[in-house]
């Protein structure tokens, strides 16, 4: 991608002639610091004071859409008043909105059965850990040698393969994690355009993340006019239109747009 870095005061500026702004964002990665285990990801200093002012601010529409359960977000933002977006926006919930994906309901019952599985076909692997999230399922490895890996990958498709064939789930790789989801047309991109629909459909539309997985938001809110910023190194091939280096540029980035009013 084009470092676009440097644009950032640009937008900046412009976002003081914008009446409505829709800020959603990421959360681990991005609102937090990268953890070796997801269980410890917290919010950066600073940011639920900056996230709670931005939410009290009548311009400002935000919302946080994350790969984790919908509680488990909202219980580690714990900032009331926002949208907050579970299983990369299958559920989503917040002031004005209460959305659960049909099909993603009706595929929780073969989930729970993969997870069971999964927790004991890996439990010989170092550092491997399950994460149920009901509505989706991740093997994580970031603690796993890396001698290890192709076996992850290999039980976790073996696990999993009697659902793929039934074509009621698929599976998506992320960061050092394999993850199991409905085989659903939907993504952070739709969970970012149903926010917008239905609560800020003039606002101007920015969408954080750092994540191969938030590529479909940035594309969701550059196709709206607004603008994605990519978190992370400028060697990263990103759809995002702007990047800030580190969750810490994201927390200056907060403090400027509060400093907007
Ligand atoms: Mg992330």
């Amino acid at each position: 991608m084009t470092d676009t870095s440097n644009r950032w005061p640009d937008v900046l500026e412009g976002l003081a002639q914008r009446p409505q702004i829709l800020l959603a964002l990421d959360f681990d990665g991005t609102l937090s610091e990268i953890v070796e285990r997801p269980e410890d990801a917290v919010l950066r200093p600073g940011n639920a004071a900056l996230l709670a002012e931005l939410g009290r601010n009548p311009r400002f529409t935000l919302a946080v859409i994350s790969g984790r359960a919908l509680n488990d977000v909202s219980d580690r933002v714990g900032v009331p008043g926002l949208i907050y977006g579970g299983n990369h926006g299958l559920e989503l919930r917040g002031p004005g909105l209460d959305y659960l994906h049909p099909a993603a309901a009706a595929a929780v019952p073969a989930m729970v059965d993969a997870s069971e599985r999964l927790a004991v076909d890996l439990r010989d692997i170092p550092g491997a850990l399950v994460e149920s999230k009901v509505l989706t399922l991740t093997a994580h490895y970031r603690l796993t040698p890396p001698q290890y890996h192709d076996s992850v990958a290999m039980l976790f498709l073996d696990a999993v393969g009697p659902l793929l064939a039934t074509g009621a789930c698929r599976v998506t790789a992320a960061k050092m994690a394999m993850e199991l989801r409905p085989a659903v047309d939907w993504h952070k991109g739709h969970a970012l355009d149903l926010i917008r629909f239905q609560l800020a459909p003039e606002a101007f539309t920015m969408y954080v993340g750092d994540d191969d997985t938030d590529e479909d938001a940035f594309l969701a809110a550059q196709n709206a006019g607004g603008v994605g910023i990519y978190v992370g190194p400028p060697d990263v091939d990103s759809g995002a239109l702007l990047r800030l280096d580190s969750p810490a540029e994201v927390t200056a980035a907060l403090t400027e747009l509060a400093a907007l009013g």
